[in-house]
């Protein structure tokens, strides 16, 4: 077995780590755990303290005599900024370190306007929500978009659906407003990772499926997020339906479900039914009255993303499908149709223990996964060790 060296011994940043998880929540468990000196543990979390990352408590109870000093991660020692961008909606917000928000504001607003019309927007809402606090407060940025990412560099890569956004590198844009880690993933991801991290933290294999405008789908596999070679993992929408009837999709194929069963593709066909519906609340309004035509055009687009999510459930096998996304959520009878294909179409053995239940967190998941994302990289021990060093010379 190999000694134990200086370079093995545990970091400032694996201290914060087991402090932040409860795993060790006074110094004694801190030496019990890794193994440190007492000089040494009391050095790591005098710098932790320092830097506003930990607070001490003296409120444990006590056995009996002195009551030992309880250490708790300082979720108010910094900000992240997050914004979930959406086709049509975009919430913008300032979230603590533990990821809850302090500060957000919703934008009705199309992301086909492009970056130079979005980002400065998203930067000065980010500006306002943060008033008078210190910027150096602010610990990490995080966003979801509406397009596929190449996930390390933060750039944009869908060409057909996103266009003007095409080839976007986001985080040198950010940072020079605010010169912090920028991380940037496509807004499906962000919604499995705040409704994994949010709802279901126990299961290691989920899927979560956005019905709106479009059809996306975020995996989540072993516990983290499958991106896939380029960050294109989970982009279902594209995946063509048998008997689709020949619709163009505007990625240039045919019959993509996303062509035929989106939120966009329902009001087409409704409105060349003769129906009078301009938005997704024109179509609930049409389904809660019981309009047989509306309800029959529902169900069949329910059918087509069932067709398409139980190719994905074989292949993925997930404990739980989330189904989410205003279109999702509006419609019950969708989701009825989806749940009816998904269990007749998929394998016995991958549907044996699957769930599929509506989102439980809304549009709320995606900001808390943005949150979650970047908290994940700038709270990471490597990251902390890193900034304590940045900060010593
Ligand atoms: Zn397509």
């Amino acid at each position: 077995m190999p000694r134990r060296t200086a370079a093995t011994l545990a970091t400032s940043g694996e201290v914060l780590r087991l402090i932040r998880s409860g795993e060790a929540v006074t110094r004694a468990d801190l030496g019990r755990v890794t193994g440190l000196s007492r000089p040494a543990v009391q050095l790591r979390v005098g710098e932790l303290i320092e830097r506003g990352l930990v607070v001490e408590r003296a409120d444990a109870p006590s056995t009996g005599g002195r009551p030992p000093v309880r250490l708790e991660f300082n979720a108010a020692g910094g900000v992240v900024l997050v914004a979930a961008l959406g086709a049509s909606r975009t919430r913008v917000a300032v979230c603590d370190l533990a990821g809850r928000e302090l500060a957000g504001r919703d934008f009705a607003i199309d992301v086909e306007q492009g970056p130079d019309v979005v980002l400065p927007l998203l930067l000065d809402t980010w500006d306002d929500l943060l008033g008078d606090r210190p910027r150096e407060d602010v610990k990490g940025v995080g966003m979801g978009v509406p397009a596929t990412v190449e996930f390390a560099r933060g750039r944009t890569e869908s060409v057909r659906v996103m266009a003007s956004w095409t080839g976007v590198l986001i985080p040198p844009i950010v940072r020079e407003r605010f010169p912090v880690p920028v991380l940037v993933d496509n807004d499906v991801n962000a919604l499995a990772i705040g409704e994994h991290r949010g709802v279901y933290p126990d299961l290691d294999d989920l899927m979560f499926v956005k019905v709106s405008t479009r059809i996306g789908a975020g995996v989540i596999a072993g516990g983290g997020i499958l991106r896939g070679a380029l960050g294109a993992a989970g982009e279902i929408g594209h995946i063509p339906v048998r008997d689709g009837g020949g619709v163009l999709c505007r990625c240039g194929n045919v019959d993509c479900v996303d062509s035929v069963a989106s939120g966009t593709a329902l009001l087409r066909d409704l409105r060349a039914a003769g129906k009078d519906v301009k938005t997704i609340a024109d179509v609930t309004a049409l389904v809660r009255a019981g309009d047989a035509e509306t309800m029959a055009t529902v169900r069949e687009a329910g059918r087509r993303i069932g067709e398409v999510l139980a190719g994905a459930v074989n292949i993925l096998n997930p404990s739980v499908v989330v189904l989410g996304g205003d279109v999702a959520e509006a419609f019950g009878p969708l989701v009825s149709s989806i749940r009816e294909v998904v269990y007749r179409r998929s394998t016995a053995l991958a549907t044996r223990r699957l769930r599929i239940e509506p989102s439980r967190l809304g549009a709320g998941a995606g900001i808390s996964g943005c949150a979650v994302m970047v908290l994940d990289s700038v709270l990471s021990p490597e990251a902390v060790d890193e900034s304590l060093a940045h900060r010593a010379s």
